[in-house]
Parts: C-alpha cells; sequence; structure tokens
C-alpha cells in the first residue's frame, strides 16, 4: 500500500531529478522553446518540497492536491498549469483515503493525464508530455520499473514527430529532429516512482 509518505518521497525524488537535469531540460527547450523548461520547473518543484514539509498533509490525495496547486501557483510557462493539473486532478482522484493500493493509484493517474489532455487538448503524438505520460501510466499496471522504462522510451520517442501543440507547433516542421523537453521531465516523474518504489 502506498502512503503519504510515499508520495511525498516521490515528490522530493522528482523534485531532486529535476535539479539535476534542468540544465538538460531547458537545452531542450531551446531549439524548440524559449529555453526555461528547467528553470520554469526547478523552482516549482523546490516549492512543492518546502510546502509538503511546512504543511505536512496526511493522506496521498492532500499531498498530491497540495503539490498540484503549489506548481499552479509558482510554475509560469505551459508546463505549471499541465503539471499542477496532473497532481491536483490524480490526487483528487484519490479522495481522502489514508493509503491507496498501486491499481488506485494507476487509475486516479490516468484520470489526471486525461485531464492534462483535456487541459492543452493534445493527443498522443503531437509532441508533448503526454507522450511520456500515456505510456508511463501503461506501463504502471505491469511495475513501477516498466512505468519508467515505457515513459524513458516514449520521451525518445518524441525526436521525430512533429510537434502540434505548444510552442514547438509555432515551427512546423522544423520541429522535427528535437527530443520533447515536456517529454523528457515527464519520464523524470517515473524515474522518480520507480526509485521511491525501490526504496
Ligand atoms: P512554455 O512553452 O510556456 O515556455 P515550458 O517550456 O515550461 O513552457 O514547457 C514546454 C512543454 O510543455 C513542452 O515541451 C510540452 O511537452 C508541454 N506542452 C506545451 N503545450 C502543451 C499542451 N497544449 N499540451 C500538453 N503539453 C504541452
Ligand atoms: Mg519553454
Ligand atoms: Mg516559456
Amino acid at each position: 500500500m502506498l502512503d503519504a509518505d510515499f508520495f511525498r518521497r516521490w515528490l522530493t525524488n522528482a523534485a531532486d531529478a529535476v535539479d539535476r537535469s534542468a540544465a538538460l531540460l531547458t537545452e531542450l527547450d531551446s531549439p524548440i522553446g524559449d529555453a526555461d523548461h528547467g528553470s520554469n520547473l526547478q523552482p516549482g518543484f523546490t516549492a512543492v518540497v518546502v510546502t509538503l514539509e511546512k504543511e505536512a498533509p496526511e493522506t496521498p490525495g492532500a499531498v498530491l492536491t497540495l503539490a498540484g496547486r503549489q506548481l499552479i501557483s509558482t510554475v509560469g510557462g505551459a508546463s505549471g498549469p499541465l503539471y499542477g493539473t496532473l497532481l491536483r486532478r490524480t490526487g483528487k482522484a484519490l479522495g481522502d483515503a489514508a493509503e491507496v493500493d498501486e491499481a488506485t493509484f494507476t487509475e486516479a493517474l490516468r484520470t489526471g493525464i486525461d485531464a492534462v489532455a483535456a487541459l492543452g487538448g493534445a493527443a498522443p503524438g503531437d509532441k508533448t508530455m503526454l507522450d511520456a505520460l500515456m505510456p508511463g501510466v501503461d506501463a504502471l499496471g505491469t511495475s513501477f520499473g516498466a512505468a519508467r522504462d515505457a515513459a524513458r522510451e516514449g520521451a525518445l520517442a518524441t525526436t521525430p514527430l512533429l510537434a502540434r501543440k505548444g510552442r514547438a507547433s509555432y515551427l512546423g516542421e522544423r520541429s522535427i529532429g528535437h527530443q520533447d523537453p515536456g517529454a523528457t521531465s515527464a519520464a523524470l516523474l517515473f524515474d522518480a516512482l520507480a526509485e521511491t518504489a525501490e526504496n
């Protein structure tokens, strides 16, 4: 069973991963965006960790909704509302249970990802964060490690795609040949999840 501490550790590991990869995320955002993805996310995830420590929410749902609200209020750019919605809607779907099993979490995360798709109007294959989030959640029924691998593959597979949403879409054909920064950060969330489950 996964408790509030598991989700707090997940987001702390995610913040560490974003911190380590901030320069890479910004670099990926430079040919097909505005070179700010790492600098958008890094302070947002740091603020999430600080808020979780201060407010100490006691259920998985409360941890994720608080984290989502913090991201929405801290992160500028498209990725703030999108990741904020992901966590907030996943948290809402978990309700107020003190612990949740992996299948319940998987379904809740799917609800959160569907909310991201609805908010951004993107579908898989549009070269966005969804291209890592969708395969990640699909593999989560197998294991956390399988989800990590699938999300990573999904992020790498954005390189040959033509961007249809977000800033990269303004480039049309010139977006081809570059890995999507948001899909790359989404894969980090699954990395952090697997890391949390292993420790
Ligand atoms: P901005 O583009 O506003 O500078 P970021 O650089 O932080 O925001 O985030 C860019 C990432 O957000 C993209 O790489 C993409 O994965 C994701 N993204 C942008 N628009 C959308 C959308 N409409 N739906 C889903 N993801 C999107
Ligand atoms: Mg950007
Ligand atoms: Mg920007």
